[in-house]
């Protein structure tokens, strides 16, 4: 602490994200990134923007990639908000969006973002927890709110939500933002995207980290009502003009363009999870259903906290959350076959 801080730089508790080794050697499966790298057509084109033009600001609106967007989810570009990262679009929706009188309601296993940002922007929340199976219980939130987030499928649980569960819970709660964090919908579940022109009350969040494998090129989106949106603009616009760079502009555009990539290689990542899921029961894991490209797991004998450094001692990074309801769980992200195959022998050793 320093005398020279703002007072609210002292109350913050910063988020921490998953370690980002320098050594290529290890087994990186503790960030949720897409094995598979991003599409060709996209590295094509963060190597073409590599020019003189890099001398000029980019486009403040990022036109190009709105139009991608909207193409992409038959929308218009009014209905799509880009950021840096999905991370930087969150944060300016619990600025712009979900900050009210009332607290704003969330489950007590969710994304670890959601109360750092509650912290920084001074907004209340209240947290309801997941039952005995991890899953959201929708029906819960019922009750006078400044909002609601949660990410489908849940983060760390991989756990999904239906479509009539959802619209449900946008009509009981008509007078308040829900937002649903879609970081990892194209692994498996139904995303909420065609019912933005239904409900005026309705964000969605996406980001081209995982799906897309672009987690290096931090870009992010958000769709709703042009009314939402506009909000999302204003507090960008009093913030940062350009939060997209021309490189990312061009490698976002190219990697929405190219579906069939995209496609293939999230086929890829699903295959490999559900043949990761049945090894794990057969080594008497527990595994959480997980539309993700992550899986949730318990071991019926042995303390997760040892597993997590017994495997970190062999070189393979997983996630473990220390929380009283998740200290007991490994967050393991879907490598390549290869990848999963040396979890997999290296678990057999361990577990004997
Ligand atoms: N939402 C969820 C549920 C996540 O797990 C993550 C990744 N940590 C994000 C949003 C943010 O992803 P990014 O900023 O890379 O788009």
């Amino acid at each position: 602490m320093s005398r020279l801080w703002s007072p609210v730089v002292r109350t913050l508790t910063p988020y921490v994200p998953g370690e980002q080794p320098t050594n290529r050697d290890v087994i990186k499966l503790n960030t949720n990134e897409n094995p598979y790298g991003p599409s060709p057509k996209a590295l094509a084109a963060i190597r073409a923007e590599a020019t003189d033009g890099l001398r000029r600001y980019p486009d403040p609106n990022a036109t190009a990639l709105k139009a991608a967007l909207a193409e992409r989810h038959a929308i218009s570009p009014n209905q799509v908000f880009v950021g840096n990262g999905s991370d930087e679009v969150l944060a300016h929706i619990f600025h712009g969006l979900l900050k009210h009188d009332d607290p704003i309601l969330f489950p007590d296993i969710a994304y670890s973002f959601y109360p750092v940002y509650c912290g920084l922007y001074d907004v209340l929340y209240t947290t309801l927890p997941l039952n005995d199976e991890f899953k959201i219980q929708l029906e819960d939130y019922s009750r006078p709110n400044g909002g609601i987030i949660f990410a489908n499928p849940n983060a760390p649980t991989g756990r999904g939500l239906g479509l009539a569960s959802i619209e449900a819970l946008l009509e009981r709660n008509s007078d308040s933002v829900v937002v649903i964090d879609e970081a990892y919908i194209a692994f498996g579940g139904q995303s909420a995207v065609g019912l933005i022109d239904r409900f005026d009350n309705l964000v969605i969040v996406q980001t081209l980290s995982k799906s897309h494998a672009l987690a290096g090129l931090r870009v992010g989106f958000a769709f709703g009502n042009p009314t939402l949106i506009e909000a999302l603009e204003r507090v960008k616009n009093s913030f940062n003009s350009y939060p997209l760079d021309r490189v990312a502009i061009a490698g976002a555009v190219a990697s929405i363009q190219d579906t069939d990539y995209f496609d293939s290689t999230l086929q890829r990542v699903i295959e490999t999870r559900e043949r990761l899921v049945a090894e794990l029961k057969h080594l008497d894991f527990d595994v959480l259903p997980s539309q993700a490209n992550f899986l949730f797991v318990t071991h019926q004998h042995h303390a997760a906290v040892k597993l997590l450094h017994t495997l970190r001692d062999r070189a393979i990074l997983v996630r473990h959350f220390d929380h009283v309801r998740t200290s007991e769980y490994l967050r393991i992200t879907i490598g390549t076959d290869v990848e999963v195959d040396a979890l997999l022998k290296a678990l057999k050793e361990i577990l004997g």
